[in-house]
Formats: C-alpha cells, structure tokens, sequence
C-alpha cells in the first residue's frame, strides 16, 4: 500500500451507538493497526436537530470499554483538527463557496412549503436536470434577484448540481465496482444558510479529503450515498478514498436490519454500554452491564461479517489484528446470532485467569452480603475457578459458588426426597469419623480413604456421596466434592455435615 493508512470512525450524536456502529468502528480500528496507521475519532454533529446530549461522552466511553483505541479525535488531539464538525463551519463555507464559484453548485431560495406543494402536483419529484429550472434558484432566477435575495437575508440551500444520465462508478473493495446512473440522483443540498452548517455529504467528504482518510470503511447503508460523494470528489477535482461498505447486521432470523426493537422483543442487548435516554427517560440495557466481558464482545462482533478464512472462533485482539482482511468479509448481510455471542461469553470466562475473575466476583459478594474481607483473595479466586465453567456471565458465579461463602441453611427439596434415607444420619456421623483423621489439603487422599469406607462397609455409593453433597452445599450439584472440601477446610465440612444431620428432614413417604 503506497499511501499511509488513515481511516476514521464517524458516528454523529443522535443517540447510543448501535452494536453495528462498534462494528464499524472495530473493523476501521483493525484494519489501522494492521497496516501501522492511524484511527481517527470525528464526531459528525452538522445535524444540530437530531443532537443527544451525552451521545458522545457515550460513544468515547463505549469505545474505551472495548479497546478500540483512537489516534487522533475530539479528546486525543491530533494535526488534521478540530475533529468535530460543528467546529469546522468555516472550513466548509469556504469549500461550498468554491463549489459554486466554478459552477459546480447552486443556490436556491424554494421554501419548505414550496418543495411540499411540488411534491403534491408532480408524482416522484426529485430536484434535479429535469426540474431545476422551474424552481427558484440561481440558474433560474436572473442574478440581480439572487444577489437582492441574499442581502435581503433569505434563507437559502446551495444544491450540488448534478449532470444527468451518466454512469457513477463506486469502486468498493468488498463489493467490486458498483455502477449507477446520476439521474436517479437528486440536486442534494449541501449547505444550509438557517444554521449555517453543510450537510452530511459535503462535511464528511470535505473531511475525509483534509484528514488524508485513505479507506472511507462503514455500513453498508451508506453506499447509496457514496455515488454522491464520488461526484463530490470528482467536482473538488481530489482523488477518492478507497471505498469499504460493510454487510449489515441482520435480524436473528436473517428477515431484515437489526434494530433496536428486535433486542427488546428477543431480549438482548443492541448497544455496548446502557443507554438512558434524556428525553424519554427510558433505559436500554447494554453488553458491559448485561455481564459481558469486552474481548467476549470484540471477538463475537469480529466474526460477524467477517471470517478468518479458517474454523477459528475465539482470536484475541492481537490476531483479529494480525488476520483481518476485507477480502474475507462478506458481502451479504450477517445474522446477528445473539446465543453466540454467549457463548463467546462463556468461552471467555472458562478460560480466564482466576485471579481476575476473583475481581469480578468481589462486587457480586459484597452485593449479595457477604463480607469480601472474612475471605482471601486465594479463596475467593479458588471457588470462582471451580465454577467457571459453568459460567455464561460473572453474576452466575452468585448461584454456582455461594456455598462457598454462606454454609446451606435450606436444602433442595427434591435432592432430600430422592438421597436423604433413614439410615442417613447414621451413614453421615460415620463419615465425620472416617474424615476426622485425614488432611483435607490433599484431596486425592481424603477421597480415597471416603471411598474404602464406603467399599469396605458396602455402601451405596450414590446415596452417601449426594448426601455428603447436600449437607456441604445445600443441593446435589457442583464441583468435584473433595476439592470443595479441601477449600472449605475440615472445620466448616465437618460442621456443615453436623448441621445437615440435625437439620435435613426426610419427607415423609
Ligand atoms: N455520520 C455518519 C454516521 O453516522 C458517517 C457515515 C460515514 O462513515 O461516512 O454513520
């Protein structure tokens, strides 16, 4: 690649961003750091009636969450600034004024009531070659009309002014080159004299043209604007960014666009972080809050469109870094399988190291009332690692491993009924002596000498193990029984044996 690599992410602040736009951002984010270039953050707000407050104190945060690093940006500076729109006013009106001044754009003075009565009288109306001259605007109107309207202060748009009936190539590198014919195109308005502000298409190319962006990678719902931009680009006579539209992210069931409605139906997250809205007040439930760890997050979405070319599912960051590629990118939409995405969840949690799990774990604790400090960081990373397999979110690590923390004081009903004999009791003090004598810290030992004693005497096996099981945690299931006991320690085993004897009722028959 001859030129240095410069892409941007650039999401305008109407609202949270959407998981597809942290998609975006990731694919423009690896792609960056695969070829050693820069990853810009430029937050479009030309749009100043659609602007959500803390929308993008969000889009940074979610950001940061995810290790989606930015180079240069609103908060980390950089040489190709201000990096937001609204602060680029005068670089546009100069822009827009040399649009105009060589006749490639036009003002035009049509109020909003007289656009509306056309579109009433003339089915399918477009501004464009074939109406612009019965309009109000400066090819129609005689020039000293248009200079009295603009002293006078009239609200006016400049239109870009485009040639009918040619053939507009966008060369997408994941899509090949896509050809339409500008007369479907409208006279889109660039600027605006009411807010003094460009449009989207004038401000994002303009943009991408100062900034050096070299690949311009977004959604695939912005290719029918790209048409227009390389028109845009052809009119300021600069050289195009090499275009990437992204498949879209598509319903579970593949029938349409994601949406944010299809996350509350099905219940799942359709944004990064929680969103609450500052107009409706409404709260949207988001990945970090739901329990999902960021390199979970960051590896489900990776594959959601693109492939490594082989069957590996769980990559690091490193090596989506390392293997991404458009070329493997498809170009039909991506179902956005939502049970997968747990399952990287999962995938991520089986495999953490226990000691940062612990960490997660803590708040849960302390949450459900029980005193983090009465524990070891030793402890608490030991039960957590006993159960993470068993895992899909760290809140679940509450109902595999509090037995660890808080002896049972009820006991799973049907557990008793099917294991809590007659002769249990006794059965149970006879274990209290067989494991007196033993070191607990050796778990292969103590489960040895359980086990000749349940041999020798011709126990059955099933009956005392899931009744040992249910005085220590309350219910039969868990992890391995004696390595429970080796964490628990012979006191607590002991006396947890001791209270499921006094306190376990057997149903009656
Ligand atoms: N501001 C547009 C958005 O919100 C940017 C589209 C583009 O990347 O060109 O997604």
């Amino acid at each position: 690649m001859d030129k240095k690599v410069r892409v941007r992410f650039a999401p305008s602040p109407t609202g949270p961003l959407h998981i597809g736009g942290v998609r975006t951002a990731l694919y423009n984010y690896l792609f960056a750091r695969q070829h050693g270039g820069s990853m810009i953050l430029r937050i479009e707000d030309t749009d100043s009636t659609r602007f959500v407050p803390g929308a993008e104190e969000y889009i940074n945060e979610a950001l940061q969450w995810l290790g989606i690093g930015i180079d240069e940006g609103v908060r980390e500076g950089g040489e190709y600034g201000p990096y937001k729109q609204s602060e680029r006013r005068d670089i546009y009106r100069r822009y827009v004024k040399q649009l105009l001044d060589n006749g490639k754009a036009y003002i035009a003075f049509d109020t909003p009531e007289e656009l509306e009565a056309k579109r009433a009288e003339v089915k399918n109306f477009q501004y464009d070659a074939s109406t612009r001259m019965g309009m109000r605007n400066s090819l129609s109107l005689p020039a000293e009309e248009v200079k009295a309207l603009i002293d006078a202060g009239e609200k006016h748009v400049v239109r870009f002014l485009i040639e009918p009936n040619r053939d507009v190539v966008v060369h997408d590198l994941i899509r090949g080159d896509v050809t339409i014919n500008s007369s479907i195109l409208d006279d889109k308005v660039l600027y605006k004299s009411a807010d003094d502000l460009p449009t989207y298409h004038l401000a994002n190319i303009v943009d991408d043209h100062l900034m050096e962006v070299s690949h311009v990678i977004r959604g695939e719902e912005w290719l029918p604007s790209a048409p227009l931009h390389v028109l845009l680009y052809e009119a300021f006579g600069w050289e195009e960014p090499q275009f990437v539209h992204l498949p879209l992210l598509l319903k579970p069931d593949g029938k349409g666009k994601l949406s944010k409605r299809d996350g509350d139906r099905l219940g799942f997250p359709v944004f990064p972080l929680e969103w609450h809205d500052p107009k409706s007040g409404d709260t949207s439930s988001g990945y970090r809050e739901a329990g999902y760890l960021p390199e979970a997050v960051i590896n489900f979405l990776a594959l959601l469109g693109w492939n490594p070319g082989d069957d590996r599912e769980i990559m690091s960051m490193d090596e989506l870094i390392r293997d991404f590629s458009f070329e493997h990118c498809s170009k039909s939409g991506a179902k956005f399988d939502f049970e997968k995405g747990k399952w990287f969840n999962h995938e991520y949690l089986m495999n953490m190291d226990n000691d940062r799990l612990a960490e997660l774990f803590k708040p849960i604790l302390t949450e459900n009332g029980v005193n983090v400090a009465d524990f070891s960081d030793e402890y608490i990373a030991a039960a957590a690692g006993m159960v993470k397999n068993r895992i899909n979110f760290v809140r679940d690590l509450w109902d595999n491993a509090r037995f660890f923390f808080v002896a049972p004081t009820t006991y799973a009903e049907k557990d008793v009924k099917k294991r809590w004999k007659e002769e249990t009791p006794q059965l149970m003090r006879e274990l209290i002596e067989v494991l007196k004598p033993l070191n607990f810290d050796d778990a292969v030992a103590t489960e040895e000498a359980v086990m000749e004693w349940i041999k020798g005497n011709e126990y059955h096996m099933g009956n005392v193990m899931n009744a040992f099981r249910l005085t220590v945690v309350g219910e039969c299931k868990g992890p391995h029984m004696f390595e429970i006991t080796q964490l628990l320690g012979k006191d607590e085993t002991l006396a947890r044996i001791e209270r499921g004897i006094a306190n376990i009722i057997r149903p009656e028959a």
